[in-house]
């Protein structure tokens, strides 16, 4: 009983005989910001990928919630059911609706097919609509077509879509790519206020980006937890700065 809300134990997976994730053990906490750094190739995207259900490991075991399910034998849909939510590099938003149509079409998403056959807009979806647009800071757009957004503001109607479906853990690969300063900024508050009413954990090479979210950092190295603690004292440990900043 560890008290995690998801909870990584020895997993492993190859992909032809190379080990991608060797061993590797950690825990989120419900609620918390958790950012995770390493060199390219150190297994961070293949640690979602199986999470999700995407990648299946070949030994280990990943543990969600108070009741200890075991993800590895779920659907990738199953265990978005169960409140992991996903956000890709790449947004994958429909580009010719509205922002409000996106994120009308993602709060439907998550009702029954039953419920949804019957949906009408309603007051309340309305309101929850513009509740997300203002966190992810749309509220001025809601009526563009997605399509016109920056890439910034893809990404943020991508987070905004997860959000509309209460997720209790939101993963989030690489963010701040591609974005500009003030992007990035908008981003990080963002994330920062997602984590205070759900657990974020956050992939991402941007050091600045990282040290802006104020959170606990673990360090992949070759699949496996390298250093974990306040980014101040994972960039002092020496192997972090072996093998991952001195180069
Ligand atoms: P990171 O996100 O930390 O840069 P990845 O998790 O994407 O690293 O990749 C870790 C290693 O596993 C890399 O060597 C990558 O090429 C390999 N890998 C990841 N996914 C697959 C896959 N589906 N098939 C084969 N190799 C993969
Ligand atoms: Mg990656």
């Amino acid at each position: 009983m560890s008290g995690a809300l998801l909870e990584v134990d020895g997993v492993s997976v190859s992909f032809d005989g190379f080990k991608a994730i060797n061993n590797l053990s950690f825990n989120i906490f419900a609620g918390e910001l958790h950012a995770i750094i390493g060199p390219n190739g150190a297994g961070k995207t293949t640690f979602m990928d199986i999470v999700t259900g995407k990648t299946r490991p070949d030994s280990g075991e990943v543990r969600w919630g108070d009741d200890n399910i075991s993800l590895l034998t779920k659907s990738e849909s199953d265990i978005a059911r169960l409140g992991i939510g996903r956000k890709f590099q790449k947004p994958t938003v429909f580009e010719d609706q509205s922002v409000k149509d996106n994120l009308m079409m993602a709060l439907r998403n998550k009702r029954s097919p039953f419920a949804v056959l019957f949906y009408q807009s309603n007051k309340e979806d309305l309101e929850k609509v513009e509740t997300i647009a203002g966190e992810i800071g749309l509220s001025e757009h809601l009526s563009r077509r997605a399509g016109d957004l920056s890439h910034g503001q893809k990404q943020w109607l991508e987070i905004g879509m997860l959000l509309s479906q209460d997720p209790q853990l939101l993963l989030v690969d690489e963010p701040a790519a591609g974005m500009t300063v003030d992007e990035r900024n908008h981003t990080v508050e963002l994330l920062v206020e997602a984590a205070k009413t759900r657990a974020v954990v956050v992939i991402e090479h941007d050091m600045e980006f990282i040290r802006n979210l104020d959170c606990k950092v673990t360090v992949l190295h070759e699949g496996s937890v390298l250093a974990e603690g306040s980014l101040d004292a994972v960039v002092k440990n020496q192997n972090v700065i072996d093998v991952y900043l001195g180069r």
